[in-house]
């Protein structure tokens, strides 16, 4: 009995496109499409789009001369803001690319969203309003120390055109990021860092005028740390919890009048020098990971450019987007005075 059938490439991929467009509000069923079993028979694929049905037995031998048993392997899957799928496969990859850029990947398409219990669903763009509705979020409302986060910080602010626009940006994301202002610059800012507390994000120290904490006379250094402090305190009622020594410069003297968790950094977009959005975006997207404290600077346009394109990207990774306070209360418990903190991941 002949065990094996080829199909030609159009029957084929009509058929799996008809069925994936059936299936693109159900993403976690895709096993169930893409592995069928029928009639005692396994589906395997090859790289250049034929398709073989062999015995289960044989699937070993198969893999072994270069098919592959999941589509995804021997093709790429790509998809549209509204979920529509197609599936290419490899060997044809570079030149449908070149003439169609609707198709994107999954993770540029889509976004994870919470219910009240925590549980994440992924959502096509298209359809977030509607899981609004549902009573979904954007954002996680209780964190799991064990859920994938990363601290996103910005220094040298408060701007008064660039901070306005990154809290629209964090609003409309439901995204929590920590803001080290200065308070020679918050003095006359006080309404940009209210506004920051109540969405959901920190405002931690920077230092009144940004000078090298470690150089510094005993009551330079204490006026420093403590004018900002009551600054911050009186704009958003609650005093800084971390604070950010200027240029990273820190010593035992600093920890010990510091009265907060002494932040530093893991990723250094070094924004300030590129001012490139574009730069920025790929430096975040290829360095930040889990438990990540990312350091920008909201003063640039191009920072704030930036991150209107990394936040969305990140949560459609599965990161929750948290302040330093969260980050480290959630997995160490509590933020200590004078400890130095550059990334915090699970342990
Ligand atoms: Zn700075």
């Amino acid at each position: 009995m002949e065990k094996k059938f080829f199909y030609g490439l159009t029957i084929i991929l009509t058929a799996i496109l008809v069925t994936l467009g059936l299936v693109h509000h159900h993403l976690d069923k895709k096993a169930e499409v893409y592995a069928p079993v029928n009639d005692g028979y396994v589906t395997m694929y090859s790289s250049d789009g034929r398709l073989c049905r062999v015995y289960p037995d044989e699937v070993e031998t198969y893999k072994s001369l270069g098919w592959y048993d999941k589509i995804e392997d021997a093709a790429t899957l790509k998809y549209t803001d509204s979920g529509e799928c197609i599936v290419v496969f490899k060997d044809d990859t570079d030149s449908f690319f070149k003439t169609d850029s609707k198709w994107k990947d999954l993770y540029d398409v889509s976004t994870l969203m919470y219910d009240a219990n925590g549980d994440n669903t992924r959502v096509f763009l298209a359809d977030v309003d509607e899981y609004l509705q549902k009573g979904y979020f954007k954002a996680p409302q209780t964190l799991d120390p064990n859920m994938p986060m990363i601290a996103i910080t910005f220094d040298d602010g408060p701007s008064k055109e660039q901070t306005p626009r990154l809290l629209d940006i964090c609003e409309k994301y439901g995204a929590h990021v920590t803001f080290f202002v200065l308070g020679s610059r918050a003095e006359g800012n006080k309404d940009i860092l209210s506004r920051a507390a109540q969405i959901g994000c920190e405002v931690g120290s920077h230092t009144y005028s940004h000078k090298q904490l470690t150089n510094l006379a005993p009551d330079v250094l204490d006026n420093e740390i403590s004018s900002t402090r009551d600054i911050i305190t009186e704009a958003t009622g609650k005093p800084p919890r971390a604070l950010r020594p200027p240029y990273g410069a820190y010593n035992t003297v600093v920890s010990e009048k510091a009265k907060a968790g002494i932040t530093l950094w893991s990723v250094d977009t070094q924004d300030w020098k590129s001012g490139n959005a574009d730069k920025i975006v790929e430096h975040v997207l290829s360095h930040a990971h889990d438990g990540d404290i990312v350091l920008l600077h909201d003063i640039y346009a191009a920072s704030v450019d930036a991150a209107d394109r990394f936040i969305p990207a990140l949560q459609s990774r599965g990161y929750a987007l948290v302040t330093v306070e969260e980050l480290i209360t959630s997995r160490r418990g509590s933020m200590e005075n004078g400890t130095a903190y550059y990334s915090v991941p699970n342990k």
